[in-house]
């Protein structure tokens, strides 16, 4: 299963993916994550990116088609993917389908924007990939991570203002990659619920197709 996810942010794509990753034993790709640990590294990329991130724009198209071309190449995608953040822009989208890279489902996670507001306060992550709510989808132990111990942070750019700015990029240039999909008849859509598990059952349902 080759598979898109699409959504605000905050809308729980991060989350979803980690899910279905596990369920079907495929890899999930996450540009924001791939770009924040250039930031952290301190390489060009990351210096590049930073730039935009923090005001809550879009990095440059060429950039993360880049970075997408050299992640799909590798052998753990044959068997299936999940794109977590790509594409963001119809261009992006564009150069996907000249890839040649098939996509069986695209998936929108639907979360209005005064609940994505409200989230974004409550999200902790941790530089291993996992992402918390301080309400929704508590770590066991406040602010350290299950998986791997390590102490939660606050990502830069959940400040509210630039949350606000994230979600104007959002309707003006990811938005109408639902229109882009579903005149090629693969959108699937599912409504963000407040719980993890409620989404997560609905997303499967939404993929039960592709199950083995
Ligand atoms: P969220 O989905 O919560 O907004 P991400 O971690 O996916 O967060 O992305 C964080 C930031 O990284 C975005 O706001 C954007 O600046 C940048 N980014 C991630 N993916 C892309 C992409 N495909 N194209 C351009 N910029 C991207
Ligand atoms: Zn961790």
């Amino acid at each position: 299963m080759n598979l898109i996810l699409l959504g605000a942010p905050g809308a729980g794509k991060g989350t979803q993916s980690a899910k279905i990753s596990e369920k079907f034993q495929i890899p999930a790709i996450a540009t924001g994550d791939i770009l924040r640990s250039a930031m952290k590294a301190g390489t060009t990329l990351g210096l590049e990116a930073k730039a935009y991130i923090d005001e809550g724009k879009l990095v440059p198209d060429a950039v993360v088609i880049g970075i997408i071309k050299e992640y799909l190449a590798s052998d753990a995608c044959k068997k299936g993917f999940i794109l977590d953040g790509f594409p963001r822009s119809i261009p992006q989208a564009e150069a996907l389908d000249e890839m040649g890279v098939k996509i069986d489902v695209v998936l929108s996670i639907e979360v209005p924007d005064e609940k994505i507001v409200a989230r974004m306060s409550g999200r902790r992550v941790c530089s291993c990939g996992a992402s918390y709510h301080v309400e929704h989808n508590p770590p066991k132990v406040a602010d350290v991570c299950d998986n791997c111990g390590s102490a939660l942070y606050v990502r830069a750019d959940d400040a509210p203002e630039t949350v606000k700015k994230r979600l104007s990029t959002f309707h003006a240039q990811t938005e109408p990659l639902k229109e882009y999909y579903a005149k090629k008849g693969i959108l699937a859509t599912v409504e963000g619920q407040e719980k993890v598990e409620d989404t997560t059952s609905l997303v499967f349902r939404a993929l039960s197709r592709f199950e083995a």
